[in-house]
């Protein structure tokens, strides 16, 4: 029989939540447009909205608060922050930047010439937003596996590495500004890349003197799955297995929101003195002297702290067994997920939970309301709202391959009663899914839209 354990911490502070009733939670997503994003927190009983920004931090970090050095420039916790980036990423040259999105900024501006493209697993939506931005042209190369959501591969993160290399041959290495690889693949549910396939990529990338970057947002998580599904890697501490991944690549993007275990903050990491230096540049424009980068002394020692505790194995079983626990959980009532499981939430196959509704209507969307109507719990929709684009020539409406709900668990914030209310409240709606209906959308920005998009129930 499998020893029961349980979390590998106990709880110091406790932060109370409200508590409402369906009616008012009825009211308030009429008055947010149908849009979770559009909530306050404070309406919301479980929050699995995101694990970014979203964990809490141990005592250790919060000790390392006060020994905020806030200087302007060459405070202590910068050292600190970067002799342990040294020391897990293998990476020289480190930047601190204001979060992820800030390092993403510095590392398109300095690979992309407009016109060429960034090939990756899959891209993230703010990446994509860059590398757009920039006047480049984002590829998704992910396995065929990645976007079923029935595969049990091991690996669904990974790159298809012939495909990768059939497009550099057709469109030239010239027309390639760089390769990005994100640890673990966000967009098909925190779907982890084998290191094998990291090595293949790389050398590939390499061949055509093409550099290749890792969004590292989720490092952690994507090496505890190396090690606990890749054959040589179980006897590997999490470091090694890090600095092994890393190794093969040019730097990292990261935002430090999510294995950083802190609240804000985000990376860019190089190997090359050349590129550090260009990067400066960026930096002192859009973040801030190299010492800082937008981020307060205190919040570095914190990072600093968090990346230490984000490679412990303890941590890292309960973290990834939290998740199981609540896609086993959905399973038993025959939930149609994501399998398997990745490695920051559960992941739900809105195609299979509605059939019957068309993507143009938002089935995730629909699932995501009733979710919190029905328990007070906030997901997100990564599907249709997310990511459907209109073809630039015809105008016509390209849908995602799939169509996703989210449930992202923040890092050490809830525990499993708090899984178990969810996947009830799930599991109800699942039962009665024939009431459901789609929705049409009434506002919508011209990027990024789901963030402020507003609906309105289909009759
Ligand atoms: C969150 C995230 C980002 C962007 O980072 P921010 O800190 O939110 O700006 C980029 N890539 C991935 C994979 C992410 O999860």
């Amino acid at each position: 029989m499998k020893k029961i354990t349980a979390e590998p911490y106990r709880i110091k502070v406790v932060e109370p939540i409200k508590m409402s009733t369906r009616e008012e939670r009825e009211q308030w997503i009429r008055d947010a447009g149908y849009n979770v994003f559009g909530l306050k927190a404070e309406q919301v009983y479980i929050d699995l909205l995101t694990d970014s920004g979203t964990s809490a931090m141990s005592d250790n970090q919060w000790a390392g608060l006060m020994l905020g050095d806030e200087s302007y420039a060459g405070c202590r916790n910068f050292y600190n922050l970067e002799a342990t980036v040294q020391d897990i990423f293998g990476f020289k040259y480190v930047l601190p930047t204001h979060q992820g999105r800030g390092a993403e900024n510095i590392m398109t501006q300095i690979f992309i010439k407009p016109g060429t493209y960034v090939l990756g697993n899959m891209h993230f939506d703010s990446t994509r937003g860059h590398i757009k931005l920039k006047g480049g042209i984002p590829v998704d190369l992910v396995i065929d596996e990645g976007l079923d959501p029935q595969s049990q591969h091991p690996f669904k993160g990974n790159i298809n590495v012939e495909k990768m290399e059939s497009f550099i041959k057709e469109h030239g290495p010239d027309k390639i500004s760089f390769v990005l690889i994100t640890v673990t693949c966000n967009n098909n549910g925190g779907q982890p890349v084998s290191m094998v396939n990291i090595k293949s990529t790389c050398e590939v990338a390499s061949k055509y003197n093409i550099p290749v970057m890792f969004d590292a947002a989720r490092f952690a998580e994507n090496c505890y799955f190396i090690r606990t599904r890749e054959k040589g890697y179980e006897n590997k501490s999490i470091k090694e297995i890090a600095r092994e991944m890393f190794s093969y690549g040019d730097g990292c993007v990261m935002s430090s929101k999510k294995d950083g275990l802190v609240n804000i903050g985000g990376l860019f990491c190089t190997k090359h003195k050349e590129i550090y230096e260009q990067a400066i540049q960026l930096s002192i424009v859009y973040e801030g002297f190299p010492t800082y980068g937008g981020q307060a002394g205190r919040d570095m020692e914190a990072l600093s702290r968090g990346l230490q505790e984000v490679i412990q194995e303890p941590y890292l079983a309960d973290r990834i067994g939290q998740v199981q626990y609540l896609g086993q959980k959905l399973k038993d009532r025959n939930v149609p997920i994501v399998e398997p499981v990745g490695g920051h939430g559960v992941y739900v196959d809105a195609k299979r939970f509605l059939p019957n509704i068309p993507q143009s209507q938002f089935p995730g969307q629909a699932i995501v309301v009733a979710l919190y109507i029905n328990s007070g719990v906030r997901c997100v929709e990564l599907g249709t709202s997310a990511f459907a684009e209109k073809d630039e020539k015809t105008g016509e409406m390209i849908y995602p391959d799939l169509e996703l709900v989210r449930l992202a668990i923040p890092r050490r914030v809830y525990t499993n009663r708090h899984m178990d209310v969810v996947a009830e409240g799930l599991a109800d709606i699942y039962d009665r899914r024939h009431e459901l209906k789609g929705f049409k959308i009434v506002y919508e920005a011209p990027v990024l839209r789901h963030f402020t998009a507003r609906f309105e129930p289909l009759k």
